[in-house]
């Protein structure tokens, strides 16, 4: 081999070696926080990635659709995902988190905890405390260090979730289940069935391109409709702030939406069928990055005018 020769060798063998290296570099960072429950120190991970400026929110662990869209789209594009490890005797993972306190075994639901009146539904009253404390730290977690306000660069947060396919269940059920259209207010023309969930909707955009009503993205405010619904997505809208404020365990029912509408944080889920919904929740993710994106070169373009 010439000199030449051996010296292009070498340089390919370098530039192959700096281009693993930098796509090591671009791998997620997984940290484990021990939050404490009861007894039990429950693993809350965060997954994050340099690339982007969002955060999503995972709380059951179950929802294996939306977890594993959210990871794979923060190892490509960046951003952090908050995830709640739950599982059961058998290493599944489970919707609810268990634990036990003063000899007894409890088990919350992860996103009914966020506020008193939520709590005051769902979580008994002697370990109300410990499961506010727990709450608290994953809000520290989810956003900036008071768990009050957004991230610096975030102006919304994304939580994900995934439901159970209505059109499985029986008639009876269907009525109770999480849907777009379980969000409707019951009509004077009998045409629409109404839901369970009206309670906490001010209303409800269906696109006629979405054939399942199991998917749809749920706003904290109006803002974002139009984006979503250009893009042929169902989009629900929740109650204003002062609407929210209620005994009422169907309107106030701790869940992160009511606290963030609470605390004035644009809050975005992204729901989708638990056995169908892939396809479907992974256009809500590119949906979420270029809103993240034009939302990004706004905040610099106002910057920049604030400097002139
Ligand atoms: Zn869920």
């Amino acid at each position: 081999m010439k000199t030449a020769q051996i010296f292009i060798v070498v340089l390919m063998f370098f530039i192959v070696l700096t281009l693993a290296v930098s796509a090591a570099d671009a791998a997620p960072v997984k940290t484990t926080h021990k939050i404490k429950l009861g007894d039990a120190q429950i693993n809350v991970n965060i997954y994050e990635n340099a690339g982007a400026s969002v955060t999503f929110f995972a709380p059951h662990h179950n929802e294996q659709i939306g977890l594993n869209l959210a990871k794979d789209y923060v190892n490509r594009n960046g951003g952090r995902l908050i995830e709640i490890e739950s599982t059961d005797e058998r290493g599944r993972p489970q919707r609810y988190v268990k634990f036990t306190f003063g000899g007894k075994n409890y088990s919350i639901d992860p996103n009914r905890i966020y506020t008193d009146n939520g709590r005051s539904c769902s979580v008994a009253p002697e370990i109300n405390e410990t499961v506010k404390n727990f709450s608290d730290k994953v809000l520290k977690l989810i956003l900036d260090a008071d768990g009050k306000n957004l991230r610096p660069n975030e102006r919304f947060i994304v939580a994900v979730h995934n439901n159970t396919d209505v059109s499985a269940k029986a008639e009876k059920a269907q009525s109770a289940d999480l849907t777009a259209v379980s969000f409707i207010k019951a009509q004077s023309t009998k045409n629409i069935t109404h839901g369970a969930f009206e309670a906490q909707a001010d209303g409800v955009f269906l696109s006629n391109t979405e054939t399942d009503e199991d998917n749809f993205i749920f706003l904290s405010t109006p803002a974002h409709i139009g984006y979503f619904a250009e893009k042929g997505f169902n989009v629900v809208v929740q109650k204003p702030a002062v609407k929210l404020q209620s005994k009422q365990c169907t309107i106030d029912d701790g869940s992160l939406s009511v606290f963030a509408a609470q605390t004035a944080i644009p809050y975005i889920c992204l729901e989708a069928d638990g056995v169908s919904g892939y396809a479907r929740q992974s256009r809500m993710f590119e949906a979420i990055y270029a809103l993240v994106q034009a939302e990004q070169k706004q905040i610099e373009s106002s910057n920049v005018a604030a400097r002139k």
